[in-house]
């Protein structure tokens, strides 16, 4: 079905049922308002599939640990699952290769990355361990892994999934990078909001972004990924760049990205969204500024792509805002101890 054509089915003739529930988890067709503020610790990863991550970091945060901890076991969790698009099931670049991003981020400003690493399965840890265990901030390609090895990761066999090897074969008939706008893998999620999976016929995003306050009032964020799919040889997104795909400061509240990192990178995105909240500015108001300005440099460009901000202040407040309808993200408290998913507003 092309497009065109889908836009045109009333959104009522898509079963209500296929809307309501996902993953067992409730579902509210409604972003939450921007007044929306939570107590205690909170923990909020972008996607329906941050409840994988969520389920992970609740544990931890609800027992009184440190958010730090608890977004890292996000990030593991994450990387096991095939269903969270990331880790190194997920898909390879145009050569074949699965390449990984992550990065861990603490509310007083302690930081590491790794970029353009391959046949590591936990990125997100081996990032906390340049946090922890080196004097810089980002390690890359062969440098990062042979930093892994000898802290004791594994190296695995690089080979691709059965799904992944699938997908590159689809994608080698034509050869063509054209970043469709991130969609979630859930076909109820995918029907009611994200149209353009019949255009491709495939899920297409690859970011878990997760954000955390734990009981002692620390903040904390991590995001680990596979970048985007079919992306040239040595591509880096806005994944592992502090400032663009995630930012966070104790003072103020935590960011986190997915989408088309360029389109972040360009705005240092999450670094915008924690200065706009200093200024005061709701979580939900920050993630629209970045948005707008992402959206104002090629308006007609933005149609073709998806990019989705998620923020959490110091005070528990949350909110998001897409470029496009489709963007979800979840939440973890006390509240909502199975992680409750809401989709954000968007500028189309
Ligand atoms: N932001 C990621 C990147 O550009 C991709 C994604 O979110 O799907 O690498």
């Amino acid at each position: 079905m092309d497009r065109r054509k889908f836009l045109q089915i009333p959104i009522a003739a898509v079963p209500a049922f296929l809307a309501s529930r996902v993953f067992g988890q409730e579902r509210s067709k409604f972003p939450l308002s921007s007044a929306m503020r939570v107590r205690g610790p909170v923990v909020v990863s972008t996607w329906d599939s941050g409840v994988t991550a969520n389920n992970a970091a609740w544990p931890l945060l609800r027992k009184r640990g440190n958010a730090i901890d608890a977004v890292e076991a996000g990030g593991r969790a994450s990387e096991l699952e095939p269903s969270c698009c990331v880790g190194l099931d997920a898909w390879p670049d145009r050569d074949g290769k699965v390449t990984l991003d992550a990065c861990v981020m603490n509310g007083n400003g302690d930081i590491g990355a790794v970029s353009f690493l391959e046949r590591i399965k936990h990125p997100v840890s081996v990032a906390r361990a340049v946090m922890e265990k080196t004097p810089h901030v980002l390690l890359s390609g062969e440098g990062a892994q042979e930093f892994a090895l000898a802290n004791g990761f594994k190296l695995e066999s690089g080979e691709l999934s059965e799904d992944a090897k699938k997908e590159w074969a689809e994608w080698l008939k034509n050869s063509q990078y054209k970043p469709g706008i991130n969609v979630e893998r859930r076909p109820n999620i995918i029907l009611q909001f994200a149209p353009n999976y019949f255009e491709n016929g495939k899920p297409n995003h690859d970011t878990m972004g997760t954000v955390a306050l734990d009981s002692k009032g620390m903040l904390a964020g991590m995001v680990t990924t596979s970048g985007m799919a079919f992306k040239m040889r040595g591509r880096v997104g806005d994944s592992p760049i502090i400032g663009a795909g995630l930012f966070v400061d104790n003072e103020v509240g935590a960011a986190t990205s997915s989408g088309l990192g360029e389109e972040v990178i360009r705005i240092c995105g999450t670094h915008t969204i924690v200065e706009q909240m200093r200024l005061g500015r709701t979580p939900e108001q920050a993630c629209r500024e970045a948005v707008r300005r992402i959206v104002k440099r090629d308006p007609v460009k933005a149609k073709e792509f998806q990019v989705g901000f998620v923020a959490l202040s110091r005070t528990g407040a949350i909110g998001a805002f897409a470029v496009q309808p489709g963007f979800t993200y979840t939440i973890t408290n006390e509240q909502f101890p199975k992680g409750k998913i809401f989709e954000a507003k968007s500028h189309f």
